[in-house]
């Protein structure tokens, strides 16, 4: 299976929403979700489309590439989950920087918070993404579905009326 950046981000946020949308179980939401996510671009940069390439390689897709200065511009609504756009995009660096493409930095922007944050790629990073894919690709493998991890961001999960439909008196005061 490929390895894509939607997977690299679940595997920050949690395992278990990992290995249900690599194991093909989806929430009617997550349309939505994707939806929302290009309304947000398109809002917040009306012009960018024009200017910058999008790119789908080796499972990846970046929307905003700025080719010129090899910056890849990955757009998210809310800072939340910031360590997992962080390695979301890292991936997308290392990716290009397997088909040749070197010196990429990557810029994370919130249009909605005003704020950006320029990310690189260290050796360190490289050596990160490689353990990483493993554990990816172990976890997407095994015969069950990971345990549920009761976090704030359930709430706001796709997963959350599976994950917590058997038991809502936990669901609405645990969180
Ligand atoms: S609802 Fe919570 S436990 Fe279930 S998949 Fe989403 S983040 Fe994970």
């Amino acid at each position: 299976m490929k390895i894509t950046g939607t997977l690299i981000n679940y595997y920050f946020v949690c395992h278990r929403e990992l290995w249900l949308f690599a194991n093909g179980i989806n929430m009617e939401q997550e349309s939505d979700l994707v939806y929302e996510g290009k309304l947000i671009h398109e809002e917040s940069y009306p012009e960018r489309s024009s200017k910058y390439e999008e790119v789908a390689i080796d499972g990846i897709k970046v929307d905003y590439y700025d080719a010129k200065n090899h910056v890849i511009h990955e757009i998210k609504k809310s800072n939340k989950v910031d360590r997992a756009h962080e390695w979301q995009l890292k991936y997308y660096m290392y990716i290009f920087e397997q088909h040749g493409v070197t010196d990429v930095r990557g810029i994370l922007e919130y249009p909605e918070m005003r704020k950006t944050k320029e990310v690189m790629l260290s050796d360190v990073d490289r050596e990160e993404i490689c353990l990483m894919i493993g554990e990816i690709e172990s976890i997407i493998q095994k015969d069950e579905c990971p345990p549920r991890v009761k976090k704030g961001l359930c709430r706001n999960c796709s997963y959350f009326d599976f994950c917590y439909s058997e038991e809502p008196d936990e669901a609405s005061g645990g969180l």
